[in-house]
């Protein structure tokens, strides 16, 4: 072989080399960091519940407002490049005599070309929703979540239901392309708390940053004793939780800015939770099975009522 071909040929094997390491760290690689830990204990948490009296809501209403769809990989690192639906979802805790709303989508226009669908009237629906409902949490800070709050027709009116922590109001980068009106979160008063909060009857509150600074998961009892966990985009998918597998590296890195330690920490002890307490239902931010499944075993109602309490 003639010395310049033998050169030509190591060049390249050391270029795929470089580039087959670089795509299985950025695609492929999930593996679970040693010291990945989270502390999620759920009778602390049901103990704090337990000790705020009051009705519990009856029933929890979702709205699918929007659909993304993304590359499996995106989701579920190592899955490959067909392509999976992401739902945009807002969900409803129905009191007897109030409601709290649990994430706000999007609007159409924040979504922009990354929407594969979008329903106006679902839209319109939460719209109301948000109007009537005594509270307004957010699992996190990102547009999908936080937009169709800063996106609100009437949203000076409706803010102070919103109970947003310090974190999640404290870079707006983490909000784009959503975003208020410069000066329109002066005077906002912040709900601040340092692991959990109770914040009504049957509803408490999680510190989870890591997906975001912000998130946080959203524990719910119902009347009926029954539990439901809304973890946000800790996982996209229950794939994740049940795989201990992350998104996709170059996802988590140069998209999300995410602490990809502190989500590993939480799939595993989400993991752990599913095996303890296999009745708690888990709610990942964008799983249309798992959304199936919920809505056919009647814990989840589809659509939000129109009215309230409509007599
Ligand atoms: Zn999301």
């Amino acid at each position: 072989m003639p010395k310049w071909l033998r050169a030509t040929l190591a060049v390249f094997v050391v270029a795929a080399a470089v580039l087959g390491a670089a795509y299985y760290w950025f695609v492929v690689e999930s593996s679970m960091p040693e010291d990945a830990a989270f502390a999620l204990d759920i009778n602390e948490v049901r103990r704090m519940v337990a000790a705020v009296p009051g009705d519990r809501p009856t029933r929890i209403e979702v709205e699918n407002v929007a659909s993304f769809s993304a590359p499996a990989t995106v989701i579920v690192a190592g899955d490959g490049w067909s392509m999976r639906d992401m739902p945009v979802l807002s969900y409803r805790l129905v009191y007897p005599e109030s409601s709290i709303i649990i994430d706000t989508a999007l609007s159409q226009l924040l979504g922009g070309d990354n929407l594969a669908a979008f329903d106006e009237e679902a839209y319109e629906r939460m719209n109301q929703a948000m109007r009537e409902a005594e509270m307004i949490l957010i699992t996190h800070e990102h547009m999908d979540h936080i937009g169709g709050l800063a996106e609100h027709p009437e949203l000076p009116g409706i803010m102070p239901s919103a109970k947003l922590t310090t974190e999640q109001l404290g870079d707006p980068r983490y909000r784009e392309p959503a975003a208020f009106e410069p000066g329109f979160l002066d005077g906002y008063e912040t709900f601040d708390y340092d692991k959990y909060a109770v914040v009504a009857p049957g509803v408490a509150l999680i510190k989870a940053p890591g997906h975001s600074p912000g998130s946080q998961m959203i524990y719910v009892q119902l009347a009926d004793l029954s539990e439901v966990l809304f973890i946000g985009d800790v996982a996209w998918h229950y794939r994740n939780i049940q795989t201990l597998r992350e998104r996709a590296r170059f996802v988590t890195q140069f998209f999300l800015r995410e602490d990809r330690q502190a989500v590993f920490g939480q799939l595993a002890a989400l993991k752990a939770l599913s095996e303890a307490e296999p009745d708690i239902a888990i709610v990942p931010g964008h799983d249309g099975e798992i959304l199936g499944a919920l809505v056919e075993a009647g814990v989840l109602k589809e659509g939000f009522s129109v009215t309230l309490n409509a007599e």
